[in-house]
């Protein structure tokens, strides 16, 4: 029998004060640990923005920040007995010298969110093309994000500045004039390859001056200079950032990074998983849930443990939740009627529950001490049946 409900769940949870349960939306299923609109998922990790757009928010590393201090976060790729010059810092910016080499950040890191920001010389240089305001961005020393003054200067638009070098082109050219600050911000996903096989060709996401330069772009291996990659190149899990000596002074300042949440096939548990990684994660929310409820009473622990079954539908659970459940019914219909009326939360709150799991088919249809709870909804005008 199917009963209309006066109040709302989330109504009766509010009016039964310290009731509560998750049951919201599709539960869980082969690929989906939670159900939808899941109150026990994880709540996102606070990250407090910069002031501004384009600082460094909270949980960012700040790999050069304008001081000469954050330069000891960077090492000199090329050894000493072979540099003509150092990179430095000028004006409250990382300055690349002739002759430097490439420089690279000591920390390393893989996926990630990173934000750049980079001058051409203020003094137009006297070249053309790949010559003019030349540098890049390596992400993981492997994968270059092209760093150009095209501004009124056209090159190859696969080397172009924002292109991913040698694969991409940018899908505009959003660049200021030499001497002007450019803000880069890129998010990258490395290639994951596995025992030959690609798992993920990985991808990059770049802004140019707020621009989309890139959209999830396939990373093909990687790209280079003149050739192409193979598809099922390895990478490595991290890797340091790179920033490219080709000639010119070009400018940085306001480096920063920020790791990105794992992928499913990179040990991450958000969005679609295959079915083994599900079951595990469908396993451990269950019993989170469950030491949640080992710490409750009465009704809330009842509604905590028909919870957690939504996830593992362990048999061995359900006995412990029929148990409550058919206790507690027993219990209802002894009391007079104006007692069961004080009941009138609890009583809708459990009803509630029971009808989502057999809504989903997750227990019987004709689950007795159900029926004798609408029965009971119904003699007190709580339900109507429909
Ligand atoms: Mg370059």
């Amino acid at each position: 029998m199917k009963y209309q409900y006066h109040l709302s769940f989330s109504l009766i949870v509010c009016l039964a004060g310290s009731l509560s349960a998750a049951f919201h939306g599709d539960p869980p299923d082969a690929n989906h640990p939670w159900a939808v609109h899941d109150d026990n998922r994880p709540q996102p990790p606070r990250v407090e923005p910069a002031p501004v757009v384009g600082g460094a928010p909270s949980d960012a590393v700040v790999l050069f920040d304008g001081s000469e201090a954050s330069l000891g976060n960077w090492v000199h790729l090329r050894p000493d007995d072979r540099r003509r010059a150092d990179w430095i810092v000028k004006d409250g910016a990382l300055q690349c010298e002739r002759g430097a080499g490439y420089i690279a950040s000591k920390e390393a890191f893989g996926d990630c969110q990173l934000h750049v920001e980079w001058m051409a010389p203020p003094v137009i240089e006297k070249k053309t093309g790949q010559k003019r305001g030349n540098s890049g961005v390596f992400l993981m020393g492997m994968i270059e994000v092209q760093v150009l003054d095209n501004y009124n200067n056209p090159s190859y638009p696969d080397g172009s500045a924002g292109a991913v070098y040698g694969v991409m082109p940018p899908a505009a050219n959003s660049l200021r004039g030499p001497g002007e600050w450019q803000s880069c911000d890129i998010i990258f996903r490395r290639p994951i390859v596995r025992d030959g096989v690609v798992l993920d060709a990985g991808s990059l996401t770049v802004l140019i001056n707020g621009v989309v330069v890139q959209d999830s772009t396939p990373l093909e291996g990687g790209g280079g200079s003149k050739h192409r990659q193979a598809l099922d190149r390895v990478f490595p899990d991290q890797g340091r950032l790179r920033l490219q000596d080709h000639g010119n002074p070009v400018r940085y300042r306001n480096i920063w990074y920020r790791p990105l949440r794992p992928r499913s096939v990179d040990g991450g548990t958000d969005g679609r998983l295959d079915e083994a990684t599900t079951l595990a994660k469908r396993a451990e929310i269950a019993t989170d849930v469950r030491a949640r409820a080992a710490d409750q009473n009465g009704m809330q622990q009842t509604l905590t443990l028909l919870d957690a079954y939504m996830y593992d539908l362990d048999s061995s659970a359900w006995v412990e939740c029929d148990r409550q459940v058919v206790a507690y019914v027993k219990q209802l219909k002894a009391l007079s009627a104006e007692d069961i009326t004080q009941r009138q939360q609890e009583v809708l709150s459990l009803h509630k529950a029971l009808s989502y799991l057999q809504r989903y088919d997750l227990i019987a249809s004709d689950y007795q001490p159900q029926r004798a709870l609408g029965e009971i909804a119904v003699s007190q005008a709580w339900l109507k049946p429909q």
